[in-house]
């Protein structure tokens, strides 16, 4: 099969022919159809998550099954199907409380600790695929409905892990990125009003678009002190931080008013300080939201299906044009995601 090969990090992609893959027992291999090109799996081209190379990287996927192993029951040669981002268990504590991403055996994530959807087929355990249902047009948008089960999904369940009401504000820090600008969509979805930040002006506009109330840009100003002028004093209800700084926590901690809520994703990741007097004061959560549960995926198919909300894929272009497409990823400068067409 036709594969985008990493050899090593922070080397270009190779188009390589690789071995066909076959399904073992309780596998399956499917072929794929659009992957998509986020900035996780950026991360890893440019060195910054290290992986074991040589490695077919991409996890967003539509595909359809083209052989299952022995003892697979629940999928048939031809479902189509996208697939789960960890490579969980399906039989701890935690995958049978529908707490997936908290799995004790986990064995990493599709495309980073096995090989991904930049080629003509993926194996995976069978029961990492998840079935897309009838009411998803996958034939027509397969790009946008393989970039559920990370870039709108992710967010939704944040939405969840905060306890977001109607009417609250929800101020969305990297509110520009791939899964940010979906952030401030969903957010929108739950009728919350949004304040998007970040620091490209292009990416506020889209974020505008994407139904942001109000934008800002963080460089040069208190950030707490400007979120609390725009919420006449009270404070953000909840703050979801995608780039994750020292500076940017405690702005959103700082920024939150009573019984506020701060959620902190991945990005940078650093340590940072919360006042614990503010902290008991106010009723302050500071939260972690790791990925989704399986259930929450069907849940943001679902609002997809009824047309509530859609993906944001701005550029899509064959799986050959990896290393452009990643180019700009780099960059910052796609809007929402790109996705490669593999078939
Ligand atoms: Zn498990």
């Amino acid at each position: 099969m036709k594969a985008m090969l990493l050899r090593g990090p922070n080397t270009p992609f190779e188009l390589v022919d690789l071995p066909d893959p076959a399904a073992g027992p309780g596998e399956a291999v499917a072929r794929v159809i659009t992957c998509g090109s986020g900035l996780t799996i950026q991360h890893v081209k440019a060195g910054r998550r290290p992986v074991q190379f040589p490695r077919v990287i991409g996890h967003e996927i539509t595909a359809e099954i083209v052989e299952v192993g022995a003892g697979v029951s629940h999928l048939r040669v031809g479902d189509p199907v996208t697939a789960y981002y960890y490579l969980n268990c399906g039989h701890c504590r935690w995958c049978l409380a529908h707490r997936e991403p908290l799995c004790l055996e986990a064995r990493g994530n599709v495309g980073l600790e096995c090989d991904g959807g930049y080629a003509e087929y993926i194996k995976l355990p069978a029961h990492i695929f998840i079935k897309l249902p009838e009411t998803l047009d996958w034939r027509a948008h397969p790009a946008e409905i393989g970039v559920i089960t990370d870039a709108l999904a992710t967010p939704y369940k944040v939405l969840r892990r905060a306890h977001v009401a109607p009417g609250e504000t929800v101020a969305v820090i990297g509110a520009g990125g791939g899964v940010g600008i979906h952030q401030v969509m969903m957010a929108a979805w739950a009728n919350a009003r949004v304040i998007a930040v970040d620091v490209a002006a292009d990416k506020l506009s889209a974020c505008r678009k994407a139904g942001a109330e109000a934008t800002i840009d963080p460089r040069g100003i208190d950030l707490a002190a400007a979120l609390r002028d725009m919420t006449g004093g009270h404070g953000v209800d909840v703050v979801v931080d995608y780039v994750c700084t020292r500076a940017t926590l405690e702005a959103g901690v700082n920024a939150l008013g009573r019984r506020g809520r701060l959620v902190v994703l991945g990005g940078a990741a650093q340590p940072f300080q919360v006042p614990a007097r503010e902290m008991l004061l106010k009723e302050l959560d500071v939260l972690g939201s790791r990925y989704v549960t399986r259930a929450e995926i069907l849940e943001t198919f679902a609002i997809v299906a009824r047309g509530e909300v859609w993906p944001l894929v701005t550029d899509i272009r064959p799986l050959a044009e990896a290393e452009a497409v990643h180019a700009r990823v780099e960059r910052g400068e796609v809007t929402g995601r790109a996705a490669l067409r593999v078939a």
